[in-house]
């Protein structure tokens, strides 16, 4: 084992009281740091190719690694298509070896997000794998407004899309590059009140580390996405690679350099959702 589906990691994590890392991969070298720190931390993970990863690699190409990765480690692995935009490109996910699909139909009408969503569920689930949704759009730092979820839809969302987790919109922000967010507690008790699917965070970067671990310990908070700290850390392990022998020139022997302090930032986020030693 140990490709897992969505649902085989986060029902025990809404049980347990902890959150599993929704780990935002750009390549071999990050997203090979994240299965060794899940591994390190005897934790649960999941890996996820997003749409700028899909535009540098192909599908095929990720759920390839992926699954090679999650086969080569003991713990459950995940591989998860992060916001999937089209029936098509979710089917392709599938194809490609993918364990969960996210369709985001968060910027469409109610009516619509549910009636595509639930089409993008049952493909997933005749397949016995995974599917996220989202309800209420997230917004990006330095781009779209967030439109906060309305526990009414989300209530609604869950029982008619049937999917496995639910991604709100509660002060979440994509691409934050600092902690000051925080979300909006009071709407994610509103939320939880009315339904008992697993919520997902998405814009985990910008959330107090502390708020992290407090939701994912109280509420159903069970998977929190992960992408800019871990591509900062990333970054700046690069530039010093480079910056440390300006003579080389072999890509692998610098890219070797980012593995350790990725791999460390990787447990970090892992350790502060309370995943460690749950796998
Ligand atoms: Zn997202």
């Amino acid at each position: 084992m140990s490709v897992a589906t969505l649902s085989d990691v986060l029902a025990p994590a809404v049980e347990g009281g902890y959150a599993v890392p929704g780990l935002v991969c750009l390549g071999w070298e990050d997203m090979r740091a994240y299965a060794m720190a899940a591994e390190a931390e005897r934790a649960p993970v999941i890996l996820q190719a997003g749409p700028s990863c899909r535009a540098h690699t192909p599908l095929p190409v990720l759920g390839a690694m992926m699954r090679n990765l999650a086969e080569s480690v003991a713990v459950p692995v995940v591989i998860h298509l992060d916001h999937g935009y089209t029936f098509e490109e979710c089917q392709q996910a599938l194809e490609a070896g993918f364990t969960s699909l996210m369709y985001d139909g968060s910027r469409q009408p109610l009516a619509q997000n549910i009636a595509e969503t639930a089409r993008v569920a049952a493909l997933a689930h005749g397949a016995g794998i995974s599917c996220e949704g989202e309800i209420g759009f997230v917004g990006y730092a330095d781009g779209e407004g967030s439109a906060g979820t309305d526990p009414d839809e989300a209530a609604r969302f869950a029982t008619e899309s049937g999917v496995d987790a639910m991604a709100i919109s509660v002060g979440n922000v994509h691409l934050q590059r600092d902690h000051e967010g925080g979300l909006d507690e009071a709407r994610i008790r509103a939320i939880e009140a009315l339904t008992a699917t697993p919520l997902v965070i998405h814009g985990g970067s910008g959330v107090p580390v502390a708020q992290r671990l407090h939701l994912a310990q109280t509420s159903r908070i069970a998977k929190v996405n992960i992408g800019t700290e871990l591509r900062m850390a990333f970054g700046a392990a690069l530039r010093a690679a480079i910056a440390a022998d300006p003579d080389r020139f072999d890509r692998v022997a610098i890219l070797k350099e980012t593995h350790a302090p990725v791999m460390e930032a990787a447990r970090a986020v892992i350790r502060g959702l309370g995943a460690s030693g749950k796998a």
